[in-house]
């Protein structure tokens, strides 16, 4: 058996090595290291494949949070809603703009956005909510977009760990994650779905006044050369990034197959099991593109059976251990332990196993099988 590995960049590499390299080497050919027309390509490709009228590339994908919520007419003090469980960035730049983060809990099946927590949280002081479609599932836009038009807020989507997967509204729409909310972005750190070989990431929205704002700020406010209107930062993908982004972005598709085949396996191999949840897919099978694989170990030692199959070779991981709300940086005496039910459970229940493009049948059942020997 192959050595199991949580990310197989290198497998995924050698598939595709010959036009990386040839991309790469167009870059060091042309010495256009830096706006260089492999990045205005790649912009064009990627609006094209996710409908977005705008994407503005970036240094990665905190930036391009940062960025898309400097976008819009907030000042300090104003309330920014996201969710008590997901990675530390998505909170660290609200509190880095002196906006106020406000963590409310996620929903217990698809571990995104609560929507009656969300509710519950709006202040007149609100202006923003940010919610992150969290392991690649996109959260519930068609009741985040209601209440953000009741109560005037804008949208920003997180859509690191999601691009690619496919939203469906109740009117019956299929829309990508990530151009739905006002803005969205996204990040192509190297094992996300769709990531490069260092740092990147990039902005979209389907409005054009913004996406001229935003072209603005990633390059320090200027909007005529010398000229800064506003202040800015400067935040770029380079044209290697972009090179190799415009290699694998015609996988995408393939590879989030590949996951959601991996994601199948191994559901089917763990289902009805007492002490195992498997992910739970809210819309159609497209919805989901499986950033990772998370179990839900109840009523046994989760942290033991981390241990074993660590033990055993198996990388796995606990995404994420630490709530939020619990976390030194962002403590607010607003919080109560008892807002945060759900997430508090789920950072004891929590697995990640690996998921990759590069998974076969007999490492999902080694994997399954050694999972299953522990519970018994
Ligand atoms: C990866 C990630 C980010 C940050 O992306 P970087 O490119 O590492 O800056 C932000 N939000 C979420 C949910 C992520 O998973």
């Amino acid at each position: 058996m192959k050595k199991i590995q949580m990310v197989d960049l290198k497998g995924q590499y050698e598939r595709i090595k010959e036009t990386v390299n040839a991309s790469i080497q167009e870059v060091l050919d042309t010495n256009t290291y830096i706006n260089g027309p492999l990045v205005h390509t790649f912009q064009k490709n990627l609006e094209e494949y996710l409908g977005a009228k705008h994407v503005i590339p970036c240094a990665n994908g905190t930036d391009a949070l940062q960025i898309a919520m400097m976008g819009f007419d907030l000042k300090p003090g104003d309330e920014v809603i996201t969710a008590d469980f997901t990675f530390a960035a998505t909170v660290e730049v609200i509190a880095l703009l002196q906006l106020t983060p406000v963590l409310v809990d996620v929903e217990e099946d698809t571990f995104n956005i609560s929507i009656a927590a969300i509710e519950k949280a709006i202040t007149p002081k609100t202006k923003a909510i940010v919610p992150v479609h969290l392991f690649g599932q996109a959260a519930n836009m068609d009741a985040i977009m209601a209440l953000a038009k009741k109560h005037n807020l804008y949208v920003i989507e997180d859509n690191a760990q999601a691009i690619g997967a496919n939203y469906k509204s109740a009117d019956g729409s299929k829309k990508k994650a990530g151009i739905i909310g006002h803005v969205a972005s996204t990040s192509f750190f190297p094992s996300k779905n769709l990531g490069c070989y260092g740092d990147g990431g990039a902005i979209f929205t389907n409005d054009d006044a913004l996406a001229h704002t935003l072209r603005g700020i990633v390059n320090h406010g200027m909007y005529v050369r010398y000229h800064h209107d506003v202040v800015g930062v400067n935040s770029r993908l380079d044209s290697i990034q972009a090179g190799v982004l415009n290699a694998k972005l015609p996988h995408l598709d393939n590879y989030n197959e590949a996951r959601q085949l991996a994601a199948s396996k191994y559901s089917s191999a763990l289902a009805n099991h007492k002490n195992i949840i498997t992910p739970f897919i809210a819309g159609e099978k497209d919805s989901h593109v499986f950033h990772q694989y998370t179990l839900r170990i109840v009523g046994a030692d989760r942290d033991g059976l981390m241990q074993h199959l660590l033990d055993k070779g198996i990388p796995c991981a606990i995404y994420y251990p630490i709530p939020l709300h619990a976390q030194k940086a962002y403590l607010d005496p607003r919080y109560k332990e008892e807002d945060f039910p759900i997430t508090n459970r789920l950072v004891k229940e929590v697995i990640s196993l690996p998921m990759h493009t590069e998974l076969d049948d007999e490492q999902i059942k080694f994997i399954t099988d050694s999972i299953l020997e522990f519970l018994n």
